[in-house]
C-alpha cells in the first residue's frame, strides 16, 4: 500500500527559461524553508522537461539547455540535495505510464473547462492547433504528483486548477479500483501577492514565456534597467498626481519583497510600506524614487543567489551528478507506485 502517514512534497518547474522572481516568491523560497523545516519525510523537486516539450516540440535544444539553468537556479536558492531530491521528469518513464491510465478517468470537456489550460492556450495562440500532449498536461501533472504519494504541493496560484484536477483523478481512481493513490493538497504562499506576481510590463503574470521577467540570475545592471523601465500607474504623470498602488507592479513587488529592515537601510524617511503607499496615493511622490528603492531591495535579495549561482556554474559535472542521483531515487519511488497502480488495474499479469 502507499506510504501512509508520511509528509511528502512534490513540486517543480518547466525548463522553458531561467527562473524568475515570480518563481522565487510563489514557490522556491517556500520550498527551501519547507526543506529545512524538518517537517517532511521526502521533498521531490521535478524539472518538468517532458511537460515543457508539450508546447515546445520544435525546440528540444531550448528545453535541454534550460534543464541546467533551472538546476543552477535551484542550487543558488538553497535547495540542498542532501535534504531534497531534484530530478528530471523524462528520466522516470513510470510517470508517462501512469498518465496513460489516468487519461481514462478524465473527459475532454473537463480538460476544456480547466481555467489555466484555457488561459495558456490563449497565451500561446494555440486555439486552432492545440497539441494533444499540451491539452492533457494536467493529467500528466497528476501522474507526477501521485507517483510520489505527495501530500503537499507548494505552488503559485495558477496551479490551483491543476491540483483540483489531480484530486478528482485520485478520488475517481480510488473509488473504482480501491484505495491506491494519495490525495494532494496545494500550499500557496502566505503573502497572497506572491501567488501570482505580475510581469514588469504590468501583465497579470510574470512568465518565462511572456518575457516580462526579472531573472534570479540577472546582473545588477539588468535588474536596474528592468526596474527603472517598469510599468507603473499610467495616470501618475506628474509627481504631484495621486497614484494607484493596487494595480501597480512596483508596489506589488514591494509588497512581496520589502520588509521594514529594507526601509531602515534604504529609505529611512518612511517607516514601512504602508507609509510609502499612503504618500504615493495622496500625491507628491515620484515613481523614480520608489523604483530606486525597489532596485535596492531586489539587489539585496538577489545578490547572494547570484553569487551562489556563479559558484555552482563552475561545478557543472557535480550538478549533473546531483540530477542523476535524484532521478535514480525518484524512479525507484515512482516504480513502486506504478506497480501498485497496475495491480489495482488488474494488469499485473506476471507478478
Ligand atoms: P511557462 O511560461 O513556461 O509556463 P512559468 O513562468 O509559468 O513558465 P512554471 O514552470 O510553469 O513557470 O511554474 C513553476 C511554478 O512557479 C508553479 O508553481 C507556478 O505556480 C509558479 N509561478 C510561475 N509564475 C509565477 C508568478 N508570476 N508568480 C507566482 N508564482 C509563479
Ligand atoms: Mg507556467
Amino acid at each position: 500500500m502507499h506510504a501512509k502517514n508520511k509528509n511528502i512534497i512534490l513540486t517543480g518547474d518547466r525548463p522553458t527559461g531561467k527562473l524568475h522572481i515570480g518563481h522565487f516568491a510563489g514557490s522556491l523560497k517556500r520550498r527551501v524553508e519547507l526543506q529545512n523545516s524538518g517537517a517532511f519525510d521526502e521533498v521531490y523537486i521535478m524539472i518538468a522537461d517532458a511537460q515543457a516539450l508539450t508546447d515546445n516540440a520544435d525546440n528540444p535544444e531550448k528545453i535541454r539547455a534550460n534543464v541546467t539553468e533551472v538546476a543552477l537556479d535551484y542550487l543558488a536558492c538553497g535547495l540542498d540535495p542532501s535534504k531534497s531530491t531534484p530530478f528530471i521528469q523524462s528520466q522516470i518513464p513510470e510517470l508517462t505510464e501512469l498518465a496513460f491510465y489516468y487519461m481514462n478517468l478524465v473527459t475532454v470537456a473537463r480538460l476544456q473547462r480547466n481555467p489555466t489550460v484555457k488561459a495558456e492556450i490563449l497565451a500561446r495562440n494555440f486555439e486552432a492547433s492545440i497539441p494533444v500532449g499540451f491539452f492533457t498536461y494536467p493529467i500528466s501533472q497528476t501522474a507526477d504528483i501521485t507517483a510520489f504519494d505527495a501530500t503537499v504541493v507548494p505552488v503559485g496560484e495558477d496551479q490551483l486548477p491543476m491540483i483540483e484536477q489531480a484530486r478528482e483523478i485520485v478520488r475517481s481512481f480510488n473509488s473504482i479500483y480501491g484505495n491506491t493513490l494519495v490525495e494532494p493538497k496545494e500550499l500557496l504562499p502566505e503573502n497572497s501577492v506572491c501567488g501570482r506576481l505580475p510581469g514588469t510590463d504590468g501583465k497579470a503574470k510574470m512568465s518565462k514565456s511572456l518575457g516580462n521577467c526579472i531573472y534570479l540570475s540577472d546582473s545588477p545592471d539588468e535588474i536596474k534597467s528592468k526596474v527603472m523601465n517598469m510599468y507603473t500607474d499610467p495616470n501618475h504623470l506628474r509627481v504631484e498626481d495621486k497614484g494607484d498602488t493596487k494595480d501597480n507592479p512596483v508596489f506589488i513587488y514591494l509588497s512581496a519583497f520589502a520588509d521594514d529592515g529594507h526601509f531602515a537601510r534604504y529609505l529611512p524617511e518612511y517607516e514601512n510600506l504602508a507609509a510609502l503607499k499612503a504618500h504615493y496615493e495622496r500625491g507628491g511622490l515620484g515613481d523614480v524614487k520608489v523604483k530606486k528603492f525597489l532596485n535596492n531591495v531586489m539587489n539585496e535579495i538577489l545578490e547572494p543567489i547570484r553569487l551562489r549561482r556563479i559558484e555552482w556554474e563552475k561545478r557543472l559535472p557535480e550538478v549533473y551528478e546531483i540530477l542523476k542521483k535524484g532521478s535514480l531515487k525518484a524512479r525507484e519511488t515512482a516504480a513502486g507506485t506504478a506497480d501498485r497502480v497496475k495491480a489495482a488495474l488488474k494488469i499485473n499479469y506476471f507478478c
